[in-house]
């Protein structure tokens, strides 16, 4: 079905509610395993309806985010999500305590129920306005991020339509890009710094009224992570801090080297090369019919997957005026279509989109016929496994996207995964900062940043620079205020990428299997049981980064950077 032919349904949420209740009731009752997969059938039929159409909502509201009907409709999930959550706690209670449940363990998973353990504990009817007062909040970040118009080189810009005069081979450009950013983000910062402060306020109230002492422990268990806790994850920073942050200080310093700049600034590392960033060629529906070319050779998995996406319209892909910012892949269960959304802004970006993106639909597709729907993603930190690694297995074939700039490319990508890692590490230290410093002001966060920042990317002067000295510039970071603890993931699944990349260039085949395993597991395992699953090693093991970085430092150094 074509995207454009799905028809927007508005649910009457009094009949979900009547339905659902009614059926966690007859499931209380049921007295065999049979009898009760029978009534979990339909529930989750409910629950794919209900999902289904507050994802659609939730795409053609970002799509356009002044067309009133998806506007209304975004407020209808953003209200009655809470209480949908409500029923759904309900049902899940029910069922672990089911006389004959182990039963169902042994049909459903394990994890289902590790699962449920943690969603009981990160819920109670008494935080229902409590979260609905934190969506809107996020509403309000998100609303505040699409109205910048920037007025820059004779027209007005919105951020996304700005980045690429960051990236300028004129210094001058450059700086002034980086300065209206920095300013934009200034004048509003007593906004910014109000919904952030509302939102630290309502979710440490949230974890307060559940019984945690703050909310770090709980940003984790809302995140679903049944594996790893806050001291893992401060293990591994400290496994960043020390065998990865100085690789990535070295490329940095080549990168100022081949730029030659003395004294350099923030927004002189956005340029890569004097001889200009590589650039992809050609239009949208070019980059899409290469895309196609590569997909097509990658492999028939891949072949197939592509071109059900293009002949059913399931990506949009470039930016226009009212659109959300950002890029991102969703699922729509009822109709099993991904969708994936981006704004091309004609950088290497645009590509990235098309094989990052593609990774998770990729991967969402493999895995629809897992048996129950909380099977379908895996958590976030592994679900980024299949985005990024993706970006890797497409490196053979992107010469068709930059011709005689694919080494470039390739290497800006390479340096770009890398250096990425320290940024992410120095995201999550500022959140846990936050939380477990939740009476702290938005002033002291602000100054916090700068700080945290500095440890793990040392050569950034942002409190040298206008604007950026106030410690604004994670304003502009939307999952800092929206998705609370999820960055890390990125940069655990950047070292389990980077496991694939290693693995591919020594047996393509095998990573290629290993890979295509590992996105039909779906998330029917948890994050450590995946890595297990399929042979990757546990990022928070000691030496863990050590090792993988070796072959990756050895590559990056061996390519002969002063020619590009
Ligand atoms: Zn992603």
């Amino acid at each position: 079905m074509k995207f454009s032919e799905i028809e927007y349904v508005q649910i009457n949420y009094e009949d979900i509610k009547n339905q659902y209740t009614k059926l966690t009731e007859e499931l209380k009752e049921s007295k065999t395993k049979e009898e009760a997969l029978e009534i979990i059938k339909k529930i989750n039929a409910i629950d794919t309806e209900f999902n289904s159409y507050g994802t659609l909502a939730s795409i053609r509201n970002s799509i356009d985010t002044t067309n009133e009907v998806y506007e209304k409709a975004q407020e209808f999930f953003d209200e009655v999500s809470p209480q949908y959550q409500e029923l759904s706690t309900n049902y899940y209670k029910v069922l672990i305590n089911l006389p004959f449940a182990n039963e169902l363990k042994e049909e459903l998973g394990s994890l289902l129920f590790d699962r449920i353990n943690l969603s009981l504990k990160t819920f109670k009817p008494e935080i229902i306005e409590d979260l609905i007062e934190d969506n809107k909040l996020s509403t309000e970040y998100s609303k505040l991020i699409a109205s910048a118009k920037i007025e820059f080189d004779g027209k007005v810009l919105n951020l996304s339509q700005l980045g690429p005069y960051g990236e300028s081979l004129d210094r001058e450009v450059r700086k002034n890009a980086s300065l209206a950013r920095g300013k934009w983000f200034f004048e509003h910062m007593e906004e910014f710094d109000e919904i952030y402060d509302k939102m630290v306020k309502v979710r440490t109230r949230i974890a307060h009224k559940l019984g945690y002492e703050n909310f770090v422990q709980l940003g984790y268990d809302n995140l679903g992570r049944t594996d790893y806790n806050p001291s893992d994850v401060k293990n591994y920073r400290e496994q960043i801090y020390n065998s990865l942050v100085p690789v990535a200080q070295e490329l940095f310093a080549k990168q100022i080297e081949r730029i030659n700049v003395e004294n350099p600034m923030p927004y002189d590392y956005n340029l890569n090369f004097l001889s200009g960033n590589a650039t992809p060629k050609g239009t949208t529906e070019e980059k899409v019919a290469n895309a196609m070319k590569m997909y097509d050779e990658l492999s028939s998995e891949t072949s197939h997957f592509f071109r059900f996406l293009v002949e059913n319209e399931l990506m949009d892909l470039e930016t226009k005026p009212n659109k959300q910012g950002g890029g991102y892949c969703t699922y729509i269960p009822k109709f099993q279509l991904p969708f994936i959304f981006s704004n091309f802004n004609g950088t290497s970006g645009d590509i990235d989109v098309l094989t990052h993106e593609f990774g998770h639909s990729f991967q969402v597709y493999s895995s629809k016929d897992v048996p129950i729907p909380e099977y379908i993603w895996p958590t976030l930190e592994a679900c980024e496994i299949h985005s990024m690694s993706m970006e890797f297995f497409a490196y053979p074939w992107m010469n068709l996207f930059f011709g005689n700039d694919e080494e470039k490319y390739k290497y800006t990508h390479l340096k770009g995964a890398i250096t990425f890692v320290p940024y992410g590490a120095a995201v999550d230290e500022f959140q846990t900062y936050v939380y477990e410093n939740y009476n702290a002001t938005p002033k002291e966060r602000r100054m916090k940043w700068l700080e945290i920042h500095k440890k793990y990317e040392p050569h950034l002067k942002f409190d040298e620079l206008e604007y950026y000295k106030e410690g604004l510039r994670w304003f502009a970071q939307g999952h800092i205020f929206n998705s609370p603890f999820y960055y890390i993931d990125y940069t655990l699944a950047q070292v389990c990428a980077f496991q694939f990349k290693n693995m591919m260039d020594v047996d393509q085949e095998k990573a290629w299997n290993t890979y295509v395993k590992l996105c039909k597991l779906g998330g029917s395992k948890s994050f450590l049981n995946l890595l297990d699953a399929v042979g990757l090693m546990n990022p928070f093991k000691d030496g863990c980064i050590e090792k993988v970085m070796k072959p990756l430092k050895e590559k990056i150094s061996s390519i002969d950077d002063s020619k590009f």
